[in-house]
């Protein structure tokens, strides 16, 4: 595949002289990914990231090692490294074959416009009628011959092109199935930690408070034990349903594992997230779930929630933390309940 990066040596040096020149003004140490983020920044190479880095820089925001690593994961590293690879290798594979395809067309018609010339010269002689019929059908043949090539050629490109596409679209899986959670089509905790650190880089959201909220279905060992692991799986769907619905654009949703769910909501107060939970909670407590097999519905399967808060470019890690703590709480005194991580701490 192609190299992104293209500068020579003396153009490289004044890019790493410049990249010195900017990058000493903000607090981020230099490491690889630091220069990377400012190489591909200046350069102009990879538009998304010059636009997140242009919007920090025109807020005056300080570049912080944090901040760079975020860039650097959403807009440089790739999501799912050995998938690149495999693409990339296949697509090297791919292209090998084509070349080389194309260089023995290439040969055949070279050959054959030789073949053309030397005929062509072959007429301008004095001809018989046997020797212009021998001509005639040594053309036939060898345009014959052409034809096959041109068609074989056309035959592996259209190949290649869905080979191409077969890879591309796996390619696309691949990325999705490393940050979708399977069963529920909501993120799973890769795709809600890189939500976060897109959080952490975006400039409309430098001095806003984003909100965790984690969630956990109430003695869910037993809706298993009582009804079977598959409805106990129709169960977690239908609740990431419900916090899909009751959320804003905005926010994200996640299964971080078993039946544990996160919600993040950025630019949201305490209390406007605790009114969320709670239009959350009485939602799930209220539904029904139905057993396909018994024609009956299940009720009463409730959740309990913890929320805590930090700034858009905190410590999300220990926010979290105090949102579990929260939701801790919210177990412990009795399930199926809110608690804020103020409350309780
Ligand atoms: P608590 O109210 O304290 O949260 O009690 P609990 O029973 O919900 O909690 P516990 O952690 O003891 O049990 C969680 C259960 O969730 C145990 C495990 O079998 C079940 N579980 C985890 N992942 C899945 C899943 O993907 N599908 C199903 N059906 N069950 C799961
Ligand atoms: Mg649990
Ligand atoms: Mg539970």
């Amino acid at each position: 595949m192609t190299n992104r990066y293209t500068q020579d040596k003396a153009a490289s040096a004044e890019i790493l002289r410049l990249i010195l020149q900017k990058a000493a003004g903000h607090p981020a140490s230099f490491t690889p990914p630091t220069y990377a983020v400012w190489y591909e920044f200046l350069t102009g190479i990879n538009p998304p990231l010059s636009e997140a880095m242009n919007n920090l820089l025109n807020d005056n925001e300080q570049i912080t090692g944090e901040i760079t690593q975020g860039l650097f994961d959403l807009h440089i590293s790739e999501s799912n490294p050995e998938a690149q690879k495999a693409f990339r290798l296949n697509m090297q594979r791919v292209l090998g074959n084509l070349a080389q395809f194309a260089e023995t067309t290439g040969g055949e018609t070279g050959r054959f416009s030789d073949g053309l010339q030397k005929y062509g010269e072959k007429l301008t002689g004095k001809l018989d009628t046997p020797m212009l019929k021998n001509l005639v059908s040594e053309i036939m043949q060898d345009t014959q011959t052409m034809r096959s090539s041109v068609d074989a050629l056309q035959g592996k490109l259209h190949d290649s092109k869905s080979e191409i596409e077969k890879l591309q679209q796996e390619l696309q899986n691949a990325r999705s199935e490393a940050l979708i959670d399977p069963l529920t089509g909501v993120f799973n905790r890769r795709g809600f930690e890189l939500q976060i650190k897109k959080l952490a880089v975006n400039a409309d959201l430098q001095d806003k408070k984003i909100v965790f909220m984690m969630l956990d279905i109430d003695f869910f060992k037993k809706v298993n034990d009582t009804y079977g692991h598959l409805f106990g799986d129709k169960v977690i769907r239908a609740i990431a349903e419900v916090l899909k619905a009751k959320v804003k654009g905005q926010d994200s949703v996640a299964r971080l594992g078993g039946e544990e769910f996160a919600v993040l909501l950025p630019d949201t107060s305490l209390q406007g997230a605790y009114a969320v939970a709670e239009h959350i909670r009485q939602g799930i407590e209220k539904g029904k779930i139905r057993r396909q097999e018994k024609q009956e519905s299940v009720e009463g399967i409730t959740i309990s929630i913890g929320i805590a808060d930090c700034d858009a470019n905190g410590d999300w890690t220990d926010a979290m933390g105090k949102a579990d703590e929260a939701l801790y709480a919210s177990k412990n005194q009795g399930r199926n309940r809110t608690t804020l991580y103020s409350v309780t701490s």
